[in-house]
């Protein structure tokens, strides 16, 4: 499906154009029980039960942390579901039937300015944490992680690259709330002791430029930096690269430079924390693709279901077609086998394309994967070995290094999805 999004990359312009629509009140919403970094949780409540909106309903359980389940409507407690996950595995929601009400649990708090400037980096951790701030452009790292790092910071990096075919919600904050990112940035920079961020931005998003240009004048310590308009340029080390003329080594952490990056939902989701107390229970979102009838931005609830977006967007076009259905990018985002999936916080878009047949040729040893790879892998060697079940070859081509940008995949002369081999080999690589 990858190879698809050549033809359709130019919709992103008018998608960014799109006002966004409010839906926020679902009848149901549904709560993932565990996640690509947790795998098992606990629950606070029974059948029954009334839950206010933020609520700490549970805990979901990763190695190294754990990551508090909030309620994010006031409402009963129904029951446990089974809905597609992001991941692509069908797991365990907690289902709330929305009393409409919006009660507020009672740990929801207003800081005032002269609080927030009293709080100290680790005060500020310990609200992540309690608020369960993830990477909110897919990534899932928890935030407060980041902020327990000893390294000193210099910069940072406000990622509202977007470089993926289609998305636009990040373009939609931009737009809609200027003022909570600065906010947030402004919390950010106090935590790390840090006077120098930039918000990075593609060259090309001509009225974002002007926006910021305007609304960045009375804080000199944030400036803006257009960057190139290619794939993968969101990607943290091609960003850096391109915002500062920084090149990391390989396993090298931002912050070991000084660099601190945050993609721009999660500023909003940090600002949201530190000011109110309050974890993400509302985000924008893209739904889009050849196969929706009108593809439309959302503000939504975390919690809704596809299947609801579906329908607000005129349902299907071409439902005699079979269909992909993509939770994220087309490039990184996850393959659904079943509309009945549900919007989590990292979900940045629902992507609906009319299923092609792509028939794979053999490889004709053309380099286009090799000269693609961003991360100067062999990508075709890699595939070769993965065919061979060559694991001490597959360890010496590091398979490891693969950010999953999809490049090989797309630029196969042969319609060969390469990116599958890679993820196979990045298995066989940890054995
Ligand atoms: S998916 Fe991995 S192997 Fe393929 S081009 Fe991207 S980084 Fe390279
Ligand atoms: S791009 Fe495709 S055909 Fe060309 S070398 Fe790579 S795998 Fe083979």
């Amino acid at each position: 499906m990858i190879a698809k999004v050549r033809h359709i990359v130019d919709k992103k312009r008018l998608m960014a154009n799109l006002p966004t629509e409010r839906y926020v009140d679902p009848k149901y919403v549904y709560i993932a029980t565990n996640n690509a970094r947790c795998d098992k949780s606990e629950l606070y409540i029974k059948v029954g039960d009334h839950v206010n909106c933020f609520q700490v309903i549970g805990m979901r359980f990763a190695k190294y942390f754990v990551q508090p389940i909030h309620a994010t409507v006031s409402g009963t407690f129904v029951g446990l579901e089974k809905h597609y996950h992001r991941n692509g595995k069908l797991i365990d929601f907690i289902k709330i039937e929305n009393d409409f009400k919006d009660t507020f649990d009672s740990s929801v708090k207003k800081r005032s300015d002269e609080e927030i400037k009293k709080l100290t980096k680790e005060e500020m951790t310990e609200i992540l944490k309690d608020c369960a701030l993830v990477g909110l452009g897919g990534s899932s790292f928890p935030t407060y992680v980041k902020f327990q790092t000893n390294e000193k910071i210099n910069v940072i990096l406000i990622n509202a690259i977007e470089c993926e075919p289609y998305i636009t919600s990040d373009q939609r904050i931009m737009r809609e709330y200027p003022n909570r990112i600065i906010n947030g940035i402004l919390y950010a920079l106090q935590a790390f002791q840090c006077n120098k961020a930039y918000i990075c931005i593609k060259s090309k998003y001509k009225q974002l430029k002007e926006i910021y240009t305007e609304v960045l004048k009375p804080y000199p310590q944030i400036q803006l930096k257009c960057v190139g308009n290619f794939y993968p340029q969101g990607w943290e080390k091609a960003m850096i690269k391109s915002a500062l003329h920084i090149t990391l080594k390989d396993n090298e952490l931002p912050m070991q430079k000084g660099i601190m990056n945050f993609n721009v939902s999660t500023i909003v989701g940090l600002y949201k924390a530190i000011k109110y107390n309050i974890p993400v229970v509302k985000r924008n979102i893209t739904v889009t693709g050849d196969g929706i009838m009108y593809p439309k931005n959302f503000r939504v609830r975390v919690g809704t279901p596809v299947k609801e977006l579906i329908q607000l967007c005129g349902g299907y076009k071409d439902p005699e077609k079979n269909k992909v259905i993509i939770l994220g990018g087309p490039m990184m985002g996850a393959s659904i086998p079943s509309d009945d999936c549900i919007i989590t916080k990292t979900v940045t878009s629902v992507i609906i394309l009319n299923d092609v047949e792509n028939k794979e040729e053999q490889c004709i040893r053309c380099g286009s994967c090799v000269m693609s790879c961003p991360c100067h892998l062999q990508p075709v060697l890699i595939m070769n070995a993965v065919k061979a079940k060559d694991k001490e070859r597959i360890k010496t081509l590091n398979p490891l290094k693969c950010i999953e940008c999809g490049l090989c995949t797309y630029s196969c002369t042969s319609k060969i999805h390469v990116l599958d081999f890679v993820r196979k080999a990045k298995i066989f690589a940890k054995l």
